[in-house]
């Protein structure tokens, strides 16, 4: 199995590389940005809650959101792989991740860390508000919360990865082309 996590601040480009990534290596997309959102969508109890939470640029709880993965990796017994997409956001779910996959007798293979530095980020943000209307892109000071919730509490997994001998910085600026070949080399370079 090949299992990659996207790693990087928000507006780094996570969600776009992942998605180019998945169809050149046949993984599964697992964002748990995405499934948040969907509960909030579909109004559900759990995505209520968790709308209050986003909308301040605050994280949920670990144990929301290692549930949502745990039934993921469960629900897709066959799969040749995953990519791990704004997951795991603090040590607490780093170590479940290792604990879900090692249960599963596969492991994470690397963490790709796209470096953006914050105005950039501020302005990709800001103009996705425009392109995809997330509440959370839309105001200036919570972007400044995402931002610090990261340096915060996730930042450190670059740590704990690179403490596995897992981790690898990308420059996360320029086409999103020569981005996405950058990951590519990394990643066939562990995986062949
Ligand atoms: P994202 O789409 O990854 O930028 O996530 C949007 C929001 O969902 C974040 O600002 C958090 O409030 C929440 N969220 C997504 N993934 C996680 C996670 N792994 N841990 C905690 N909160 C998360």
């Amino acid at each position: 199995m090949l299992n990659i996590v996207i790693f990087g601040p928000p507006g780094a480009g996570k969600g776009t590389q992942a998605k180019k990534l998945v169809d050149k290596f046949n993984l599964i997309h697992l964002s748990t940005g995405d499934l948040l959102r969907s509960e909030v969508a579909a109004g559900t109890e759990l995505g209520i809650e968790a709308k209050k939470i986003m909308d301040q640029g605050l994280l949920v709880s670990d144990e929301i959101v290692i549930g949502m993965i745990s039934n993921k990796l469960d629900s897709n017994p066959d799969a040749e792989g995953f990519i791990f997409d704004g997951f795991p956001r603090t040590v607490a779910q780093a170590e479940a991740l290792d604990s879900l996959l090692s249960g599963k007798n596969t492991s994470i293979n690397q963490m790709l860390a796209l470096q953006v530095d914050d105005e950039e980020l501020i302005s990709r943000l800001l103009k996705r508000a425009e392109t995809e209307g997330r509440s959370d892109d839309a105001d200036e000071s919570i972007i400044r919360n995402r931002i610090q919730e990261y340096n915060n509490k996730t930042a450190p997994l670059a740590d704990y990865y690179q403490g596995q001998g897992k981790f690898s910085a990308i420059q996360g600026t320029g086409s999103i082309d020569d981005i996405f070949d950058k990951l590519t080399e990394a990643i066939e370079q562990i995986a062949l």
